[in-house]
């Protein structure tokens, strides 16, 4: 990912970087990047790590972040942009902030998070870096040098993820000493990020104390660590000094007992199903159980079914189904459905995703897998009438468009195929890639009069789109 998200950044950034007429700074802390250029540069790296396998495309955690997250921003006094977090499999501990308010958060972290609280402090202080607009100043600083500029930007990426080849990557670039100096955030800054942090977290509902507690665990393991300090705290210097400046704001603040959502146990739980290998997932919930040594009993449950599943062993699993359900969750009907899907029971697992649907009608994972398991089980018609109801009510969702235009592959209408992939390639801003779409759609020989005026009419409208982007760069 490094060197190709590197080269990536050259070509998007490079005339992004060349198309700004940045005005003279003087001594004003106005960062003379747009919001609006902020947010476009950051959509162009989203895209790129979207495509990213470590990107965790999974709607159950991807939605828990996202949530968490914007429960922070919700108690923000100066965010005034839109945030999305999301998920990177990557076993490191990490969070980090992207131009543009997309804030990505390594599983690594949120397994080795104690409490919600924890999460929500570090999630908070990323939120502090944006809306004090800290990475607007830090490209800007750099705007003086085109080339220091885009190397910093991918590097203050990369260093998300931590590996030898960043470094190599730095060096590719022969100015890895003055990229490093470029990379971290302020000692100011970081304190300016704690403080509003913690206004967040605390109107939020956490306990501001599960700030200090992580960074300290933090600080505490880098003494551990042989390869040098986690990830984290190469990007976000923490001294002492810093953990004394959260503790004395703590302090004054009255004692509070925040419990962790539901929510929290399981995701994590499913992480850690997911994580090393498949038995030793089993062995890990089984000892738990066992033991008793879980902070919450239903999401050892959760997490030794969803090994089961991974096992294959599907019969034990089963078993293990009647003392879970008892917890009301979309989570947990979801494991439900799953293990149906993963035995091959087609007719229970249909038959699963439609109860739960009932219950948790806005379910993604729930569509997910329904929607799955009709075109497997060859019901393909059914699918694309499940997409159509859905997209009612969002209408831009990408995914139900991809999905869309499985369903068409899986019933042999190619025309219809490519439109849907056009479609969803709209909405993710890869106007190319869309025309491309319509034009192999053209040219599948099939459909009427009408349907192929259509696509000529879209094909006509995105073109004249791209101009109009063409003209503002
Ligand atoms: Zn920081």
């Amino acid at each position: 990912m490094f060197q190709r998200l590197i080269l990536l950044c050259l070509l998007l950034c490079a005339p992004w970087a060349a198309a700004q007429r940045l005005p003279e700074l003087g001594d004003t802390s106005a960062a003379a990047i747009s919001p609006g250029d902020e947010r476009r540069l950051g959509e162009n790296i989203m895209r790129e790590i979207r495509r990213d396998p470590a990107y965790l495309d999974d709607p159950e955690v991807a939605d828990y972040v996202d949530k968490l997250g914007n429960r922070l921003v919700a108690h923000s006094d100066s965010a005034r942009q839109k945030f999305e977090f999301f998920a990177v499999r990557d076993p490191q501990i990490n969070a980090f902030a992207l131009p543009g308010g997309f804030i990505g958060v390594h599983t690594g972290l949120i397994l080795a998070a104690q409490s919600e609280s924890e999460i929500a402090g570090v999630l908070a202080h990323e939120v502090a870096h944006v809306t004090q607009r800290h990475i607007a100043r830090m490209l800007d600083q750099q705007s003086q040098s085109q080339v220091l500029s885009i190397a910093a930007l991918a590097l203050a990426i990369l260093a998300a993820r931590s590996d030898s080849q960043v470094g190599e990557a730095a060096m590719a670039f022969g100015q890895a000493s003055v990229i490093q100096s470029q990379l971290n955030f302020t000692r100011e800054n970081e304190r300016e990020a704690d403080r509003v942090g913690l206004q967040m977290l605390d109107g939020a509902g956490f306990d501001p104390r599960g700030m200090a507690g992580f960074f300290e665990r933090l600080q505490r393991a880098t003494r551990l660590y042989e390869g040098g300090a986690p990830s984290y705290l190469r990007t976000h210097p923490l001294t002492f000094e810093r953990i004394g400046d959260i503790q004395n704001r703590i302090e004054q603040k009255p004692y509070r007992q925040v419990a962790d959502s539901l929510d929290f146990h399981l995701i994590r739980a499913k992480l850690r199903a997911e994580s090393g290998t498949a038995s030793d997932a089993v062995a890990f919930f089984e000892n738990s159980l066992q033991e008793r040594k879980f902070l919450s009993e239903a999401a050892s449950r959760y997490g030794l079914v969803a090994s089961l599943i991974r096992a294959r062993d599907f019969g034990r699993a089963r078993r293990e189904i009647p003392a879970l359900v008892k917890t009301e969750s979309p989570i947990i009907a979801t494991l439900e459905c799953r293990l149906a899907d993963a035995a091959g029971e087609t007719d229970r697992a249909l038959d699963c995703y439609q109860r739960a649907r009932r219950v948790h009608p806005g379910y993604r994972a729930l569509f997910d897998g329904h929607f799955a398991q009709l075109v497997q089980s060859r019901r393909a018609t059914e699918a694309l009438q499940l997409i159509d109801t859905r997209l009612r009510s969002e209408p831009n969702d990408p995914r139900l468009y991809r999905q869309q235009a499985k369903a068409h592959a899986a019933l042999g209408n190619r025309l219809q195929q490519h439109r849907a992939q056009g479609e969803a390639y709209v909405r993710t801003g890869e106007l190319g890639a869309a025309m491309e779409q319509m034009q192999f759609a053209l040219k599948t020989g099939e459909g009427d009069f009408y349907q192929l005026s259509a696509i000529e009419a879209r094909l006509r409208e995105l073109r004249r789109l791209q101009a109009e982007q063409n003209r503002k760069r």
